[in-house]
């Protein structure tokens, strides 16, 4: 059923493939291409034509962005602002950069827009479960310890504040702990892009994991183009190649960061249910979510994962959201789209036969 793709498009490494230019006996037009490692994971950032001096120069520029946001927001860094934040344990208000504020602000705009389905405070659950930058579990903790972890989470675990001026982060009780990971390759994507829109840069696709922004056209002169992945296949293969038409794009998956149970086999992604402190055990695979930053997108598609696809779908039509989901039917993919992101499917040309329009 799934639209076959050449396996030059299938070679990326990224969540999301830029699909530009595969498997072409024509001479290729100009391009510039960086890729490279931030943040746990892989990125890819093209621009069609030339850029300054070349690859080097884009993938130094680019690493450069990577840089200030994994300096402000990783827990993995212990170094990094939010590390040492979060490894403060106490209630007293505790300063903070504006950039780090400002971001933890948007998140908590987005996350009342899921029903806070995506919660930022969930970082004691991500790290009981094995998902933070501690040893990666095998077996899930007891319902006393997601109870102990729950408690310090939700909207009134920490309050972000100014005083004369300045930014400040206060928890409700020390050992509070903020997970901006949900966040970050958005963040990424956006940073790139806007590095790029600064030169005056038309046409590129920035693309960090599962996180890209686009603007223009690839060295083709055609729409970029983008696979969302089937997560029913092991290989990962394009399930539906997307136009994004210069705007941004995101996917949160639940079947790719997991660990298995080692006595019952049983998998647990890192998708974690706020309300049940408990990764999502629902037949949603995966939501890919578009808007105009990526760093919107990325905020949204893990609450909505989490809120499960017929609910995500009901929400996104409501509120104009272009969302698409995979969910697993009888053993097979089934995705469906909000209205809002139909007209991202209809420049891909071939349109995937197992996808429905949800009403
Ligand atoms: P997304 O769906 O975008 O986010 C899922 C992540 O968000 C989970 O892993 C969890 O951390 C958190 N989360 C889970 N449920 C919720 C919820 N309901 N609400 C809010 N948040 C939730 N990994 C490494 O292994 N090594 C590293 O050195 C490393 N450095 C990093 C540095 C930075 C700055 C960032 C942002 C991440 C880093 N990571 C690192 C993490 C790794 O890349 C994550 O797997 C990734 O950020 C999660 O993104 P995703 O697209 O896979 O999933």
């Amino acid at each position: 059923m799934n639209i076959k793709m050449t396996a030059c498009a299938l070679a990326a490494t990224a969540l999301m493939l830029s699909l530009q230019g595969c498997g072409r006996e024509a001479p290729q037009p100009q391009a510039t291409r960086a890729t490279g490692k931030t943040m746990g994971t892989f990125y890819s950032v093209q621009v069609s034509g030339k850029y300054k001096e070349g690859p080097e120069s884009l993938q130094k520029d680019c690493d450069a962005q990577f840089k200030k946001i994994t300096d402000a927001i990783s827990t993995f860094d212990k170094d990094a602002e939010l590390a040492k934040v979060d490894a403060d344990a106490t209630t007293e208000p505790i300063r903070i950069s504006h950039y780090l504020a400002g971001i933890i602000r948007f998140c908590q705009e987005q996350s009342s827009r899921v029903g806070y389905a995506m919660d930022v405070s969930v970082g004691p659950l991500v790290n009981l479960w094995g998902f933070g930058p501690g040893k990666r579990s095998s077996a899930p903790p007891s319902d006393e310890e997601i109870a102990r972890a729950k408690a310090l989470t939700g909207p009134g675990a920490f309050k972000v504040f100014q005083k004369d001026g300045a930014d400040y982060l206060q928890k409700s009780a020390p050992d509070v702990r903020i997970d901006l990971s949900t966040v970050g390759e958005g963040l990424g994507a956006d940073a790139a892009a806007d590095m790029l829109d600064a030169q005056g840069v038309e046409n590129y696709l920035a693309s960090v994991a599962g996180a890209s922004r686009s603007k223009g056209r690839n060295p083709s002169g055609a729409d970029w183009k983008i696979g969302i992945e089937d997560p029913s296949n092991p290989d990962h293969n394009v399930f539906q190649a997307v136009c994004p038409l210069g705007m941004a794009m995101s996917t949160a998956g639940s079947y790719r960061n997991y660990f298995k149970d080692s006595k019952t086999g049983k998998i647990f992604s890192h998708a974690i249910d706020p309300k049940t402190g408990r990764p999502v055990e629902h037949s949603t695979m995966s939501v890919t979510v578009i808007a105009k930053t990526a760093f919107e997108t990325d905020a949204l598609d893990t609450g909505l994962l989490v809120l499960g696809a017929d609910e995500a779908l009901r929400l996104a039509n409501r509120e104009g959201m272009a969302i698409f989901t995979i969910e697993m039917k009888d053993g097979k993919p089934l995705a469906r789209y909000s209205k809002a992101f139909a007209p991202y499917l209809k420049c891909a040309g071939e349109v995937n036969a197992a996808l429905e329009e949800a009403q």
